[in-house]
């Protein structure tokens, strides 16, 4: 039986690569080594549930232009901190330091998804053609696809940043579609986020299945799932 697409094109973070789990690991292992606990930061789990919020709220700056990449990784740590009993006096050194350590440990965490590596080991016993394409920075996705295991299933690894073009400008999806040499509907995208891989998806008019592991099932993609391995029952 042939199959409807040759390529599928998937986000990495929060998609396969498991961001909050992983992240919430470093912080809380860093928080220890900074003695940031009990004084001032009282409650841990409250700082990361504001640092997992702030987060997100930057890189949507980020990816619509309207933060850098330097001001999106010290200030989301700044934000929370003070949030959580840091002076505003040295939060920004605080976070300086915070974040210097954490974007080198934190690409070196390998959880996954449920069901990442059964559903990649389904795809590629299919034999569909498999890339990545993020937003995330250069430097930490290709440590997280080797510390993971996750490069042996891919055949290319597009980036953002080399791209020239974020997710989900039309450029950055032209630009993977002429380096793969197909056309859009050949391809369809795997990913979590509304305002960056699915409207992306829909901007070029590329299938595309939503990963909304809330369970929720409003989008704007051709399917919506809950977990990774429902993509049995499409692809
Ligand atoms: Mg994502």
């Amino acid at each position: 039986m042939s199959l409807k697409y040759e390529h599928i094109i998937w986000d990495l973070d929060h998609t396969l690569w498991d961001f909050d789990t992983n992240s919430t690991e470093t912080i809380l292992e860093l928080l220890h080594e900074f003695d940031l606990i009990e004084k001032p930061i009282m409650e841990p789990q409250k700082f990361l549930e504001d640092y997992i919020r702030i987060n997100r709220h930057c890189w949507d700056l980020y990816q619509m232009g309207e933060m850098d990449k330097e001001t999106l990784r010290y200030t989301r740590f700044q934000q929370a901190f003070e949030l959580n009993g840091v002076s505003s006096e040295s939060s920004r050194e605080l976070s300086d330091r915070f974040c210097e350590e954490y974007v080198v440990r934190c690409p070196k965490k390998n959880a996954l998804i449920d069901g990442a590596v059964e559903i990649l080991d389904y795809l590629k016993a299919k034999n569909y053609k498999m890339c990545i394409m993020t937003n995330g920075f250069i430097e930490a996705q290709h440590v997280k696809m080797h510390v993971s295991g996750l490069n042996s299933y891919f055949d290319h690894v597009f980036i953002s940043e080399n791209l020239k073009a974020k997710k989900p400008d039309p450029k950055a999806y032209y630009a993977v579609l002429n380096a793969l040499n197909t056309k859009v509907e050949n391809c369809i995208m795997i990913g979590d986020s509304a305002s960056s891989d699915i409207q992306g998806a829909v901007n070029v008019a590329m299938d595309s299945i939503h990963f909304l592991p809330d369970g929720s099932t409003e989008t704007k993609g051709t399917h919506a799932i809950k977990e990774l391995m429902q993509i049995k029952e499409i692809l």
